[in-house]
């Protein structure tokens, strides 16, 4: 400690070192060593170190706190665990979908019930599938021997509904930006896609997160599309 001595007692930044130190001990849960700091900060300011008010904020999907909120990386991952565990049990009913592949044969009937034609093709570039207009959906051609993901499938009908819909997506405000949960930077004919998957397979949550844009698709999507889909999404 003899450096110490060269310090003012009252220096801000040596209280300030000393708190660093100590609530670092405790975060790694060393109390021998946090315990030799408390003696010595008392011994050298003569006052009880107040450690850093424990921060458990009620969790809840309504306010989400960020990493920067919580003064120890523990109570972090704490409150992490707690709001997956909430997450997963609020939402776990839109999850039966996911995940969901359809054998390719029951993929081609079911366009064709829409008007649309499936073909298999070597992709472009990195995409699984692709539409170039309002009547055919080409994939890979893996999926002629997989089973096809089926957000995969409804996006791409989106985008056959988008050209249906004469590009829709590229003149209406509702898709010229993302909504501000939404993590990607998406084209607006993509934002259409992806808002057409989530009015399928997450319509609950589509509604309470972007009406205007669930209303959109309610009033857009045929009938026969709805029955459809419907059979689709609940093959197997
Ligand atoms: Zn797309």
């Amino acid at each position: 400690m003899r450096l110490l001595n060269y310090i003012n007692e009252s220096d801000i930044e040596t209280k300030q070192l000393f708190s660093d130190m100590i609530e670092m001990f405790i975060s790694n849960g060393d109390n021998k060593k946090e315990a030799h700091y408390r003696k010595l900060y008392k011994e050298k300011f003569g006052i009880e170190y107040d450690s850093i008010k424990e921060f458990n904020p009620t969790v809840s999907l309504d306010k989400i706190y960020k990493k920067e909120d919580f003064k120890r990386y523990d109570d972090f991952l704490k409150y992490s665990e707690k709001l997956f565990k909430l997450r997963f049990k609020t939402y776990k009913g839109l999850l039966k979908n996911y995940n969901k592949k359809i054998p390719p044969e029951k993929v081609v009937s079911f366009h064709k019930t829409l008007g649309i034609d499936t073909k298999f093709d070597t992709p472009h570039g990195t995409e699984e599938a692709y539409v170039t207009n309002g009547h055919e959906v080409i994939y890979d051609k893996r999926y002629l021997k997989e089973k096809i993901p089926l957000e995969l499938i409804i996006h791409e009908l989106g985008h056959i509904l988008d050209n249906r819909l004469s590009n829709i997506s590229s003149f209406s405000n509702l898709f010229s930006k993302n909504n501000t949960s939404s993590v990607y930077e998406l084209t607006p004919a993509e934002i259409f896609a992806e808002g057409f998957l989530n009015y399928v397979i997450q319509s609950k949550f589509l509604k309470s997160g972007w009406l205007d844009v669930y209303k959109f698709f309610n009033k857009k999507v045929p009938n026969l599309w709805k029955k459809e889909i419907k059979k689709l999404i609940t093959y197997k």
